[in-house]
């Protein structure tokens, strides 16, 4: 069975949102898959910093979830993009790219974190853009973990406090970007998190048949995943489930 989520922002002092991670991975089997569409962590400083940001029982947890069979994909998300090949490699976790196919039978889906697709978001989009050139990251990395860690904090309460003055449609995703980027891939089903609102929403594509965009939940206040089954899909948020049949 292939299962998704994304947004869990785990952050070592919280101790009931770990708990729910680790019992949410205890459900999954060998023969399971499981996609992390990005956001796993608050905020991540490097590979190197795992132990500084108290993050190692995630990674711990992650790698006894591989070692036993079940096979791990992690896409990087808005606070966790400094995820790299030693993170993966301790966990046993495969790295997707920013836009990920997943095929399955006749159906393709698009996976994708989200935040590019809030293309109002034009602080965001600079941001964005600057963070994800090498020379940047290659610069940020070669400072200690305290001074990174200190640069992180400054940007995280800017973005806190940016966020309370954006509007909420500011913050979500825009219909020309989704329907742009669904073309570009020739998909007609995209699932992805970072707006924290959960929901499936049905789109007016081009074409025969309607489209459908997926958006996974936060772990706030519950475990929030998706499951595909051979005929639908299930999202599931906190006590509320809601189904996609193919
Ligand atoms: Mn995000």
């Amino acid at each position: 069975m292939i299962h998704l989520i994304s947004d869990l922002h785990l952050s070592p002092d919280d101790d009931a949102l770990f708990h729910r991670f680790t019992t949410y991975l205890s459900s999954l089997t060998p023969s399971d898959f499981l996609y992390i569409l990005g956001d796993l962590f608050e905020y991540w400083l490097g590979d190197d910093a795992a132990e500084f940001l108290g993050q190692r029982p995630v990674e711990e947890a992650l790698a006894r979830l591989t070692a036993n069979g079940t096979k791990v994909w992690l896409m990087r998300g808005n606070r966790d993009f400094l995820a790299g090949t030693d993170f993966a490699d301790r966990c046993g976790v495969g790295l997707l790219e920013d836009e990920h196919i997943l095929q399955m039978g006749d159906h393709r889906i698009l996976l994708m974190h989200g935040d590019s697709l809030c293309t109002d978001d034009l602080e965001h989009q600079a941001f964005r853009s600057l963070v994800r050139t090498d020379v940047w990251q290659q610069t940020f990395l070669a400072k200690s973990v305290p001074e990174r860690d200190a640069m992180a904090r400054a940007v995280r309460y800017r973005s806190e406090n940016g966020k309370v003055a954006k509007t909420i449609e500011i913050m979500d995703v825009t219909q020309p970007a989704v329907e742009a980027v669904m073309h570009q891939h020739q998909v007609r089903l995209l699932i992805h998190g970072h707006t924290h609102r959960p929901a499936i929403h049905q789109l007016a594509l081009s074409g025969p048949q309607s489209g459908h965009r997926i958006v996974l939940g936060d772990w706030a206040t519950g475990p929030s995943s998706i499951c595909i089954h051979a005929s639908h899909l299930e999202l599931r948020h906190d006590t509320k489930a809601d189904a996609l049949y193919f």
